[in-house]
Formats: structure tokens, sequence, C-alpha cells
């Protein structure tokens, strides 16, 4: 690949994300970058993520050793890296330097998780560990496809524990057809009473590429009503709030002071560097992605090329729509004093008016933010503002076209 994106001489990114796309099977609703294997070939990964390092180096002419604020290791299943977190680490170390305040994160699969893999990453260094545990009930992990059952999601929060981690996230779905039966609010309560420290709740999409977004499509699955996802999705609010959570962005939650520094700095706007088969990157303003496919990942770096498929720089209307959009998926919002604020005021004020009636917004001396209705609708909610904002900039009526409707949601 011959792309050369124009970072030369760009500031060094704070926080890097490495992704690790290996899966022992592919769940039927995945539509990320996997490689279905039963020997995952961490050694290979390993050495794809050097030579890309290196490459980034040589490109931007950083010197050694960049001062990394948060690593996070996606996937894929990186619980099947093992012990080879440890070569990671020597790895990161010939480059970066790993702060004592660092947050490293590393996803896992309860499948893959047990003391002895969570006790190998924490002396590596790994201090942040999520659990995708998904659900409580083993009708719903039969039906989503995963490999462990509720007895295994509670082993492995135990495990994580028991090795020392004292930042646990879970991941949940919710939103499933209504056909597959459970109980959500309980499935919440044991999430709670597993002592985990953050919480990320996802609703179930059909993504078309998947099987089951073509089952979907054929009518044989039927997704669930947007009443019962609202309703679901308040439901999990309600008791992580109660709970002590903090409801941080529109699927995350933790307890105070325990929140993912690394997934702030992608909601801040903040430069982050990524490594590894589909890895998105933000460096000297410029968005980057990889090529998707492990395949074509690794041989572009064995032929010594870039493993790079693309590049963009967003324009000022684009970048100030996207501003928008990472603001209001955070309880941040915008904040008073952001120009920002004033656009959205001179362009939308009967908008933002009736959106607090509605409690989907809400207005004080810190700025401006969504609440946890607001975030059901986020999507359409921001493509009217940025709209509204595009039209009062050209001098059009601002009020014509902006298509919202009670039920849209995110
Ligand atoms: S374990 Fe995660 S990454 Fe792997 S196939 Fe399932 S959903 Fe996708």
């Amino acid at each position: 690949m011959l792309i050369d994106p124009p970072v030369s001489g760009a500031a060094p990114p704070a926080s890097l994300y490495l992704h690790f796309p290996f899966c022992v099977h592919r769940c039927h609703y995945c539509d990320f970058s996997v490689h279905r294997t039963s020997r995952a070939p961490v050694e290979e990964w390993l050495e794809c993520i050097g030579i890309e390092v290196a490459q980034w180096f040589e490109r931007v002419g950083w010197s050694r050793p960049v001062r990394l604020e948060t690593v996070f290791v996606g996937g894929g299943t990186p619980s099947l890296i093992g012990g080879g977190m440890s070569h990671l680490a020597s790895l990161l170390d010939g480059w970066f330097d790993r702060t004592t305040e660092l947050e490293w994160t590393a996803e896992s699969n309860p499948a893959s998780l047990d003391v002895a893999v969570a006790g190998s990453w924490r002396r590596a260094g790994v201090n942040r560990l999520s659990v995708g545990i998904q659900s409580f009930d083993d009708r719903v992990l039969r039906w989503l496809g995963r490999l462990h059952d509720a007895a295994g999601a509670r082993q492995a929060l135990d495990a994580a524990r028991a090795a020392g981690f004292e930042d646990v996230n879970a991941d949940l779905i919710f939103g499933l057809p209504e056909s597959v039966p459970r109980d959500w609010r309980a499935e919440v309560g044991r999430v709670l009473e597993a002592g985990v420290t953050h919480v990320s709740a996802y609703g179930l999409t059909a993504e078309p590429r998947t099987p089951l977004g073509r089952r979907v499509q054929t009518g044989e699955i039927r997704m669930v009503s947007e009443d019962r996802y609202a309703a679901e999705y308040l439901e999990a609010v309600e008791a992580l709030v109660q709970a002590g959570f903090v409801h941080y962005e529109v699927s995350n939650f933790a307890l105070p002071g325990r929140e993912c520094r690394h997934n702030w700095h992608y909601w801040d706007g903040s430069p982050y560097l990524g490594l590894g088969p589909s890895a998105h990157g933000f460096v000297g303003g410029t968005r980057l992605w990889n090529v998707f496919r492990w395949e074509a990942y690794r041989r572009a770096l064995a032929d010594g090329q870039s493993a790079l498929e693309g590049h963009e720089m967003l324009g000022a209307g684009e970048s100030r729509l996207e501003r928008l959009w990472l603001a209001l998926r955070t309880n941040r919002g915008v904040a008073a004093g952001d120009p920002l604020l004033d656009r959205l005021v001179l362009s939308a004020a009967d908008l933002l008016e009736s959106w607090g009636d509605a409690g989907w917004v809400h207005r004080d001396e810190a700025g401006l933010r969504l609440t946890a209705e607001g975030w059901l609708r986020m999507d359409t909610l921001v493509a009217v503002l940025g709209g509204r904002m595009g039209q009062h900039e050209s001098g059009e009526d601002p009020r014509e076209g902006d298509g919202i409707r009670e039920s849209d949601r995110a």
C-alpha cells in the first residue's frame, strides 16, 4: 500500500489502541475485524505490531520514548494473548514511556480468562480489565452464540478480582428480539452484585454483513420494538444510577473516579494511535485507518509496506458536526462559554426549548447536555442540530426539514 498521510512532525499521541483480531468462534451478530482460529498466532501479531510501531516513529519523526497515558487492547479476544501480554509490555517499553499513571485496559472473554491469565496481565502492567460477559442468563448466552455460560461469566469476574484488578468493566447487551426470554433487570442486578466498577451496556444491532443481519432481512428474526429497546435502556440507567454509578456516556456507567480515561480521549478529540487490523487513529488532525482483514494486514507488513488503508482530514463543517456529536454523547455535553453552544442557541433556540420540555436536553449554567431520554434519540437530534447550524450559516429558513419524530432513537 502506498498511503502517505500528511502527519510528518505531528505531536505524538498519549493514547494507544491495539486491535487483537482473533476469536475461537464468530458470534452471529459481530461485524468487527475478526479472524476465526483455534490457535491465535500471538507471536506473529506481536511482530506485526512491532513493525507498525517502527513505521510510525519513522513516518512522523517521533523520538523515543513517547509518553503514554492510556493503552487499550481490544478485539477480537485479547484474552487469547494469555501470558504473551508480558511480551507486548516489553515491546512497548522499547518505544514508549509507560508512566506510573498509565491506564492500561485489556478486553477479555470469560471462556479464556482465568486467574492465571488475569494474574499474568496484572504483572505485565494491565490495570483495567474489561470482561465481555454480555448476559447472566444461559438462554441469552446460547442465543448470542457465546462460548461461556452464566457461571463462567461469574467465574471470570471473580478471577479478575482474585488477580488484584480494582477496575473491572462488564459488557452487557440489551435490546434482544422479544422471542429470546430474559429478565433484563435481574441481570443488571447480578452485575452489580458481582462488584464491578464499570458497566458498558450496548443495544444489539443487526449489521447487514452478519448472519443476524441476513436473518433479519429475510424476516426470520424480528428485532426488538423501539418501545422495548427504550424500556430496557432506561431500566439499566435507573438501576445503575441508583447503585451509585455515573452515567457518563450513552452506553457507559462508572463508579465515581472509575471512568475509562482512554475512551475520554476519543470523545474529547485528543490524538491517538491505532495499531492492528481495522484499527483507527487520529494523528496530526488526520483520521487514519488500517486494512480490515488480518491476512491483508499481515501480508502488507511482511512485504515491507504500510498497513494503512486510508486517511481523511475533516473540513470545518464536518469537524464542527463531529465535535457536537462527540460532546453530546457524554455527560459533559457542550460547555457554557464554548462558541459551539452560542452557534446552537443562535440556530436552534426553538428546538432546544421544546426538547428541554420533552426531557431530552438539559441546560444549566454548566452548558447543554442530553438526558438518558435524549441519548435514546442522539443520532437524530445531532443530525437535526447540525442541519440547523448549516442552514443558519447559509441564510436558509432554519425551521424547514427538521424531520424529527417522537419515536426516533439512537
Ligand atoms: S467474541 Fe467479540 S469479537 Fe469475537 S466474534 Fe464474538 S462479538 Fe465478535
